[in-house]
């Protein structure tokens, strides 16, 4: 560093949208971290559910720097074999027949949304609505956060875009009620994420996907959370045996770098055509390197198995520490997608939680403010989640006193 900074520079120089915590992290290897003064963390937080191969990772490394010595940028006015190999390694590995890259999950669901109003409206021109869910989000551009199901980021920048209704989460009968020949497309995370970790049951999946295809609306996939090994398979949808229309991909794409992209198939890809859309760095060579190294590491039945059991490992533990503080009412999510719920007496207080365990070297986040979330590297050390628990059990502790 030429100038010296502090974390109070940001309260003094920033948009004080975030509220980002005492410390500032240096450098890190794994699922561990180390701040500007040398002190050590475990890292359970996976820079929100984008970090899939922790810190550092030599695949990742490798991809950037071969690529740094070739090739940074070009724009949409050509292509690049990085993103021709990622593109058609997408497709191969879903559903998808047809790929968009952009550069962040709000990006990704701008263009699926645009598409799904671009392609309802070819159907007949009212067929612009869009169902979404409540406690659902979807990113923070204006149309995404209409689009999302949590007013608190939307209503202060009203007017907002029109045509956008709200279903109940895992109520078939809601959709119902909503759906009809000028819906366009129902959006939908398979496990609400910022939400609070609720996983989408199967057969509620089943009815939305034989709903979409009676009226002719898209069904969309926000994966963006979700996606890239997870929850335990490549993407969510691959437990549920419900294929979407259109899937959006971002977080863990990258594994830290900036990435995102739309899948679909032909029947709703080819729809957007020269003109309609578009991104100056979405495609960026130096992302879609690191993406194609992510993919083949993650994408790894061995490395998707010890997600799953990484899930049981995570839960078992939470379990025996909530024996002795009882703290949460329930853990739950899929994967390394984890949710543990406070008990009603302590509603509204996981982020306290958060700071406590960041004062005794454990990274974790909130889901909303009841809900402590894990969403570590895909390949976190054992050794790495029992330190961890330690240290939520420290912190656990000195909240009970609290
Ligand atoms: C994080 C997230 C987004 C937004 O992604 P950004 O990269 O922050 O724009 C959208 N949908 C879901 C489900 C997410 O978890």
């Amino acid at each position: 560093m030429t100038q010296s900074v502090s974390r109070d520079d940001f309260n003094q120089y920033f948009v004080p949208v975030y509220d980002p915590a005492k410390f500032i992290p240096d450098h890190g290897k794994g699922a561990r971290l180390w701040d500007t003064q040398g002190r050590e963390y475990i890292d359970f937080a996976g820079g929100i559910a984008v970090s899939g191969l922790g810190h550092a990772h030599p695949a990742m490394i490798e991809a950037l720097t071969n690529q740094a010595q070739k090739l940074w940028h070009l724009s949409n006015a050509y292509t690049n074999e990085q993103v021709l190999t990622l593109g058609k390694k997408l497709v191969e590995l879903t559903f998808a027949d047809r790929v968009f890259f952009a550069n962040s999950g709000a990006e990704a669901n701008e263009a699926a949304l645009k598409l799904a109003r671009k392609a309802g409206s070819s159907i007949n021109p009212n067929k612009t609505e869009i169902i979404s869910f409540t406690k659902s989000f979807h990113g923070r551009t204006l149309f995404t956060v209409s689009v999302g199901g949590q007013p608190k980021y939307s209503a202060a920048f009203a007017p907002l875009p029109a045509g956008i209704q709200h279903a109940t989460f895992n109520d078939i009968e809601s959709v119902k009620a909503l759906i009809n020949e000028n819906t366009c497309a129902v959006i939908i995370e398979p496990v609400q994420g910022e939400g609070g970790i609720t996983p989408a049951q199967p057969e509620f999946l089943k009815e939305l996907r034989a709903l979409c295809d009676q009226y002719q609306a898209a069904l969309i996939f926000d994966e963006v959370q979700t996606g890239v090994g997870r929850t335990g398979k490549l993407y969510a949808y691959m437990h549920s045996g419900v294929t979407p229309d259109i899937l959006t991909t971002a977080k863990a794409l990258g594994g830290g770098f900036p990435i995102g992209a739309m899948l679909a198939t032909e029947q709703y890809g080819k729809q957007l055509v020269v003109g309609d859309h578009g991104t100056t760095y979405g495609g960026n060579p130096l992302a879609c390197a690191v993406a194609n190294a992510v993919l083949d590491v993650i994408n790894d039945e061995k490395l998707l198995t010890g997600v799953a059991e990484r899930f049981d490992y995570f839960v078992k533990k939470v379990n025996e520490l909530n024996a002795e503080f009882a703290v949460f009412e329930e853990v739950r999510g899929q994967g390394l997608l984890i949710g543990c719920a406070l008990k009603a007496e302590f509603a509204g207080r996981a982020k306290e939680i958060v700071t406590l365990a960041a004062n005794e070297g454990l990274m974790c986040l909130v889901a909303g403010p009841d809900v402590v979330r894990f969403t570590p590297s895909l390949i976190i050390e054992y050794a790495d989640i029992d330190e961890g628990m330690q240290r939520l059990g420290k912190a656990l502790a000195q909240f009970k006193t609290a």
